[in-house]
This record gives C-alpha cells, structure tokens and sequence, in this order.
C-alpha cells in the first residue's frame, strides 16, 4: 500500500470524537519548549502525536527529545502502586500502608537518633512548587536539616560564581534573544547542539550577523560548526586560559577603565596577580599555544559587544567555581555586561534547573535565594510559614556530602524525589554502597530507577503530561506548564505526596494544599522581597506570558536584562577575583595515563531514566561509548568498536571504543546516560570543589584495558 493511500485510510478510519489534545511543555532540558500532546483512536488503536507549540523561547521549535518525550510517560513500565519491599521483593501496597510505612519508620529513626536522621534528596526537574514544598517538607515536616538536590551536580559551580561576583544568580543576565547582537561570543564547555538544540538558531542568527565564535572545549563538538576558532584545550585548564586572556587585555590596554571604576571592586588586586602571570606559561599548561590566546583575547576584547556561556565542561571541575569567576573577570574588565549583547550566561541543564536553585531545595536556603542562616530571612520564613523561628533548621551539607553521612552513619533514612543518584553521583559504587546501609529509602520516581531498585518504598509520582506546575527556563524566566492528563493506576502528584506525609507525620496544618497554583501563590509570598521576587507573578499572567524574574508586583514588567545599572550587592559593584592556576598542575600519572571527560548525547537526559525508556530516542544511542583519537588507539592497541573497560582507583566501568579525531589525544570522552557496568560515574573523581562542593565530573585520570585483555588474563 502506497503512503498515500495508507494515510488515507487512516484519515477515513480516525475516530475524530476520540481526539484529545493536551498542552504542555517537554520535561527535559532548560529551554523548556512548548508543545500539544494528541490522542486519537485511530482504527481501533490508540495514536499519539507531538506539535511543537509557539512560544518566545523556542520560537515553535522542539528536538528530537521533546518529540518523543511521551514514549517514557506512556511507557508500560511506569509505576502505577506504591511498592514495599518484603523479603527483598517489591509487593504492592495501598497508599495508606505506605504513608504508615513512612511514618513509622521515619518517626523511629528520628525518636532514636534526632530530626537530622532523615535526609532530603530533590531534583531539578521538579516543578517550582514541589521544589519549594520539598524545602518547606524537610525544614517544617520533618526538621531535619539535611536537605540537598542534585542540582548540586549541575548548577552549583556558576550559581556560586555569580553570586560572589555579582550578588545574584540567574542563568542568563540577558535574554536568548540578544544572542545575535553579540559581534563575539565565548562557549565554554557547552554543547548547546546536542543539550539545548532548539536554542541554535539565536547563534545561527549571530553567525549570520558576522559574531566571531570562540569555542572552548577539548572535543570538537556538534557546537563546533559555529566555531571560528576552536580552542582544543587540555581537560580542567580552562582557568589558564582565560588567565591567558586576561594577561593580554591587561597588556595591551584592553580594559575598561571607567567602568571598572566605577561598577567593580577588586581591580588593583585582579591586576598585580595578572602581571605575575606568564603567557608562555599559561601555553604550556592549556596546550593552546601563546598566539592563538592572544588572538582570542584580542578578538574578545575588541568586539563592541560581546557574551561569554558557560557550562557543564569547565564548571563540572573542582574547581568550576573559580573557573567560571575567572570568566567573570573577563566579562567586567571589558565592561561586557549589563548592556544589550553583553553578558553572562550558564546554560542550566535540568528542565527546572534554575527554579529548583531558587527556592528552598538546596542546604543552605530558604525561597527567595534567601539564606537559611541570615536572621532577618530565618525571621521572614518562619512568619509565611506559621513557625517559631528558632524550629527552622539550620544549614546542612551538599549533596555528596549526604552519601558520606549515610556511609559514616549519621544520617539513616532518606527521602527521595525526583532523583537517580545511583547512577548520577561520582564514585557511583561508594554511593550504591552508602544507601545499602540506609534504616530507611523512600524513593518517589516515575519507574524503578536504580535507585528506586534500593528502596524499602517506592512511591509513583506523575508525569509532565498530567503534572500542572510552573518551570523557570534557562533565561530566568517562570514558564506555566499546563497538563491534565488522566494519572495511570494510583499515581499521586510529588505535592499530593509531600502533603500526605506531612499529614501523617502530624505536620498536615502547615501542608494544607489542594493544587499547584494553591503552593505557588505561597511560594510567591515566600520569594517576596527575596532576590528570586516571584511575587508579580501569577498563574493568571502565565497563562499568556513567560515572566522574568525579579519581578516584585503584578504590574511589573520582569526582568529581562540584568546589572543595567548597578550589581547586586549592596555596594552596587561586582566583585572581580584573583584565581591562581593551582589545580591545573594535577596531572595524570603513569598507572592513570589518560583524561576522561563525561557528557551528553542528542537523544538522551541526564540518568537515562526516561530516554533509556523512549523506543525512539534509546535507539539512537543504545550503549555508551568511549570516543578516543586513533593515534590513541594504536598506544593502547585498541580496536573500533571493541569493549574496553576503563579504570581509576575508585572503580572501572566498560564501554565500547569509539575513533574520533575529533578529540584530543590524551583524552577520552564517555557520555554518562547509562547504569550498571556501563556508568562511567563509577570512575568519575568524588573530590569536591572546596566552595560549592560541585565533584570534579569533567576530569578524571584513568587507564584503559582492551576487554581482549583481560579475557586473556
Ligand atoms: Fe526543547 Fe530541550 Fe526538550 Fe529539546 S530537550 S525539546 S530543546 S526542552
């Protein structure tokens, strides 16, 4: 039968009363595009389809991950019933046993052991209103004050870095639709053609406009086609460079001395460590030789304007933080920033990356980027939340920092949402090993994660086509998504589950909710005053607009370019910083030879959770690889295609070779989607940058074993 025909005959056959369309936006990356979701009985089967919806972020446009999103929420593998686990299997149970479940266990351990025996591990794809109500459920429902997320993993680097630089933190100063005014833009270890494709075109439109394009990064990415110069620089030397940079602009007198005066502080400091600074120095530790640092400094620097993004690649170091502040230099001594086409931006990976940094998931935090130890704030929350203030917890740690206590025994249940640890922590074995020894998991998940598998109760959570709640993309800008979906089975709401447990544990009071907009007219009040000011923003106004935050009454406008006239600190200037080049002298060794650097693939999302479970977006990419240059190949006689397994003292993981001479040759590359032997976590560096506690994901030294190898040993 012809296509022709075949479409035909379905159209006679559709069942047009059947149709049912839903708005919604895609659940995996921070653009957070728009799209209609189709339902249709078509000769007596269920049909599904995606349109891509307009909206002023993504322009209409979705990805190949947005497109096939609904093959994970439809999957037959989603949870339907809460799940105990008896005698080491997983038995369905009703809700009420498991909320018993909760309250027993969690109520005992605490009797036994104190408040601070139950941890909180969140996500950042977690709506803005579970995300908030996450923060307020550990500090208010359970005391405790051990609350992280895994956005720890991703934003804390950039999130740190421009809060000490500028006093805020939001992903981009400037809007995406500035891109093209840029005449010189720097992407540092981001891969937006393969995480945020639906952004390209505002870089495309650069390109068009004549932008000269600096890309910084060890492999020549899908990104690199933009490139008018690719810095191939050796993993975890990219403070170096831009100390490079910086020793050039400082030389030949590109700096912007009237408003380094007047908007920063920290020069004179920032300008006798560059003088100390060799360029031939900083050459030889990049591998980037002195004239191309020069040309780049010079192409940057004398650009009318110019932005600078960051991401995974250079923060994901331990020491990202000082990274990304080293780029902030460059920014404000060229005075590239605050204006049109002149800015910063840290292109967040998880769907609510930024709202989930926002407002409360993270240790040391309370809604509004307000600090948990700041007493005026403490005093603030306390009053939204009906609590005396001195019941609010203090700070507790970092995400990692969580698995250590486990492992030492501190901490001995754990509640977690929206989250795969197991797969996406360093040292994933030590992790796998630490939760082991947990009195108590929860894991609320959409399937059996592989950390679900370790739960005592697993609780099913709804979808992003049948969870309504508010996202704030990559711009900083609050997004509504709509969803109303029938839930499968007995699927709750992360929210629904929070109030739940909090009523059984006697906290219902303060967890009196009956929807997503109900939470987010208290998260609104919560922010209000705070640097993230939601409080001018409405579902009602969302419903037709997405807002920039600050955004403090209703009839503000939002924010969409940020430090137009002063920072945010109460001195109004930013802070430039001294970055010495200290972590570049670690190198690899003779018993671990080679770099291995980590990263993501177009058709898959962080653990691979749901991507692994989407037909069309696995079989894009069915295994990981580990992409090596040939001439590398040849030094540890490996074939194409052959299985290595690749080792560090923390652990080993198998993959299979992949030749590029797209990548330096004292480097590997492995994405990180995949579990069991083929995590690459298992040997990623678990040592953590001293002040945002990100692990050194992007670099680690390793060895590399042909599989034939050890098959002959
Ligand atoms: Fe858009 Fe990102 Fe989803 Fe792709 S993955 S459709 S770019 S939100």
């Amino acid at each position: 039968m012809t296509k022709e025909l075949l479409r035909y005959f379905r159209h006679k056959q559709k069942d047009h009363a059947s149709e049912t369309l839903f708005d919604t936006q895609c659940p995996f990356c921070s653009v957070q595009c728009a799209m209609q979701f189709v339902e249709e009985r078509v000769v007596g089967r269920n049909c599904y389809k995606v349109i891509p919806k307009d909206n002023s972020t993504s322009n209409g446009r979705l990805c190949i991950k947005g497109l096939h999103a609904h093959q994970h929420a439809l999957h037959t593998e989603r949870l339907q019933f809460p799940l105990l686990k008896r005698n080491g299997r997983f038995v369905r149970v009703s809700w009420e046993e498991a909320l018993s479940f909760i309250q027993i266990n969690f109520k005992n351990i605490q009797k036994e052991f104190g408040n601070d025996a139950i941890g909180v591990y969140g996500g950042g794809s977690l709506t803005n209103e579970e995300a908030y109500l996450l923060g307020k459920f550990a500090r208010v429902a359970l005391k405790t004050k051990y609350i992280d997320y895994n956005g720890r993993y991703c934003m804390s680097a950039a999130a740190a870095a421009m809060n000490a630089t500028f006093g805020l933190d939001r992903g981009l100063t400037n809007k995406l639709s500035e891109i093209p005014h840029a005449r010189c833009i720097i992407l540092a270890g981001t891969n937006v053609a393969e995480c945020q494709p639906t952004i390209m075109p505002y870089f495309h439109q650069a390109k068009k406009n004549g932008t000269f394009f600096i890309v910084i990064d060890p492999r020549e990415t899908a990104t690199c086609g933009l490139a008018d110069l690719h810095i191939k620089i050796k993993p975890g030397t990219d403070v170096a460079f831009v100390n490079g940079m910086l020793k050039v602009i400082f030389a030949e007198g590109y700096v912007d001395e009237q408003f380094v005066k007047e908007r920063t502080e920290g020069y004179d400091e920032l300008k006798k460590h560059i003088e100390q600074i060799q360029l031939d120095e900083m050459a030889e530790m990049t591998g980037i030789a002195p004239e191309v640092i020069q040309f780049a400094a010079r192409q940057y620097a004398t650009a009318p304007t110019g932005m600078i993004f960051t991401a995974r690649g250079v923060e994901q170091q331990t020491n990202g933080y000082m990274t990304v502040r080293n780029f902030l230099n460059l920014a404000l001594v060229t005075g590239k920033i605050g204006k049109i086409g002149c800015g910063y931006g840290a292109i967040t990976g998880q769907g609510n990356g930024q709202g989930g940094r926002e407002h409360g998931q993270k240790a040391d935090q309370l809604p509004g980027y307000r600090s948990i130890e700041n007493p005026e704030h403490r005093k603030y929350i306390a009053s939204v939340w009906g609590v005396p203030e001195e019941e609010l917890p203090r700070k507790g740690v970092s995400a990692y920092e969580m698995i250590q206590k486990i492992d030492e025994g501190e901490i001995k249940g754990l509640f977690v949402m929206g989250s795969n640890p197991v797969v996406s922590s360093p040292n994933a074995r030590f992790v796998k090993r630490a939760l082991k020894k947990l009195q108590c998991l929860v894991v609320v998940d959409l399937f059996l994660s592989e950390t679900a598998e370790l739960a005592d109760l697993v609780l099913p959570t709804s979808s992003y086509l049948e969870d309504e709640g508010t996202m704030t993309n990559l711009e900083g800008r609050v997004t509504w998504r709509p969803a109303s979906r029938k839930r499968p089975g007995e699927v709750k709401h992360d929210w629904e589950i929070l109030c739940e447990i909090a009523r059984v544990l006697g906290k219902g009071d303060y967890f009196r909710f009956s929807s997503a907009e109900e939470i987010f007219h208290e998260l609104r009040v919560a922010s209000r005053g705070g640097l993230a000011d939601y409080y001018g923003i409405t579902y009602e106004r969302l419903r037709n607009e997405r807002v920039y935050w600050p955004c403090p009454s209703p009839d503000h406008p939002g924010t969409a370019r940020l430090f137009e006239q002063s920072f945010a600190h109460p001195d109004g200037k930013a802070r430039l910083a001294v970055v010495d080049n200290e972590y570049q002298k670690k190198q690899t060794t003779e018993q671990y030879p080679i770099y291995v650097t980590t990263g993501r693939v177009l058709s898959h999302y962080l653990s691979g959770t749901q991507t692994r479970r989407s037909p069309a977006l696995a079989s894009r990419q069915i295994e990981a690889f580990m992409e090596i240059h040939p001439n590398t190949a040849k030094k540890y006689k490996i074939e194409n295609n052959a299985l290595v397994k690749l080792e560090t003292k923390r652990g080993y993981a198998i993959v299979r070779s992949k030749y590029s001479y797209k990548i330096r040759e004292d480097t590997v590359f492995v994405p990180f989607h995949w579990s069991g032997f083929q995590n690459i976590n298992q040997i990623t560096d678990d040592e953590l940058d001293p002040y945002c506690k990100m692990p050194g994901f992007k670099r680690c030294a390793a060895r590399i074993i042909p599989v034939v190898d050890l098959e002959r040993n």
